[in-house]
């Protein structure tokens, strides 16, 4: 299992920008409530999960 960042380093800069404005919350979903906080808590049990192999929501991660 290895968790790195997508290999499209526009979209990687993009999503860090939205993190900034948003202060580490999700850019990618409205509420900002701790679990979406990045690492949101949607990844955080993709990444647990042994099955899961893909992006994260905002396609900023990529598990395998
Ligand atoms: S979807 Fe990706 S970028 Fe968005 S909070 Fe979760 S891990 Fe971070």
């Amino acid at each position: 299992m290895a968790v790195r960042l997508n290999e499209d380093k526009e979209m990687v800069q993009r999503i860090k920008e939205g993190l900034k404005r948003t202060g580490g919350y999700c850019p990618c979903r409205l509420q900002r409530t701790e679990e979406n906080k990045c690492i949101c808590k949607e990844f955080r049990e993709q990444i647990a999960d042994p099955d899961f192999k893909g992006y994260c929501h905002c396609l900023l991660y990529y598990k395998d």
